[in-house]
């Protein structure tokens, strides 16, 4: 399979990706890559002063989503292809990097026309029509993993990508459903970093966040994410998670991430 180590000979995958403050790489070889920033786009304003503060924590990516994958249809749903020309002012404005979810074929093309990285939701990681088609243009993907799914059928959606003739993707580890949800949103599964290291040549990603569902959860578990080898992290930041449209219980502050960012790179020194 092409997803597999021995399909590259052991080598690592290390995906180069133009930014507008230059070429970030994502793998094994590389430095941590972090991304950040607020789970919806929510105006102009905050999309735009989140990008400044991250990017001034060393963020090399601007996470937030346009279309947004809720569980009820009449929470907020994301401003659509409004939101898209807010991400491409931020990115402008900052020279981050874009990375934001797809979640219809039709959107794609305007999608990719802003975005560095296109992300695929958990809840769309079996998607097989959306795979396919983000697998037949040529950003990076960041494929997240399904909330209930083993990691054969992870790498398998992965392979729909690669097989679809896109090279370039990325696994987010984001948290799997189990049976408590009372103190957590997810269990946060760190346990697929080294397991994929021996089954896969793909870069690694670990979503805290969502990971947890709590801000407070997020320091530590992204610090574990970087003892276990993740070649990147996504962290949600918001400028008032209490105001936040979605996901504010599990944001960051811009100070909040700054600090992180900075205890992040004692951790990368001491392993
Ligand atoms: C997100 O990144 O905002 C998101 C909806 O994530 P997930 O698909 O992992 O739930
Ligand atoms: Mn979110």
């Amino acid at each position: 399979k092409r997803v597999s180590r021995e399909f590259r000979h052991g080598e690592p995958s290390v995906i180069e990706i133009p930014t507008p403050n230059g070429t970030v790489t994502i793998g094994e070889t590389c430095p941590i890559v972090m991304v950040a920033g607020p789970c919806s786009v929510e105006n102009q304003e905050m999309i735009v002063d989140t990008a400044q503060r991250v990017k001034a924590a060393g963020a090399a990516f601007l996470r937030g989503g346009a279309y947004k994958p809720r569980t009820s249809p009449y929470a907020f749903q994301g401003h659509g292809e409004s939101a898209l020309e807010l991400l491409a002012e931020a990115r402008r404005v900052s020279g981050l990097g874009i990375i934001t979810e797809v979640m219809d074929t039709a959107d794609l093309d305007r999608l990719a026309e802003v975005a560095d990285v296109v992300q695929i939701g958990a809840r769309n990681m079996q998607n097989f029509a959306l795979l396919k088609q983000v697998g037949a243009q040529s950003k990076p993907v960041l494929l997240k993993r399904g909330m209930a799914a083993t990691l054969e059928e992870w790498l398998m959606a992965a392979e729909y990508i690669l097989a679809a003739g896109n090279p370039n993707v990325i696994l987010c580890e984001r948290g799997i459903r189990t049976f408590d949800r009372q103190y957590t949103r997810n269990t946060l599964d760190l346990s697929v970093i080294p397991v994929l290291r021996s089954l896969t040549h793909l870069p690694i990603m670990i979503d805290p966040s969502h990971g947890t569902g709590w801000a407070s959860l997020v320091p530590s578990m992204a610090k574990a994410a970087i003892a276990a080898g993740t070649d990147a992290l996504m962290i949600e930041v918001h400028p008032n998670p209490t105001k936040a449209l979605s996901d504010g219980p599990q944001s960051l502050t811009p100070d909040q991430f700054t600090q992180l960012t900075q205890d992040l790179a004692t951790v990368g020194e001491a392993i």
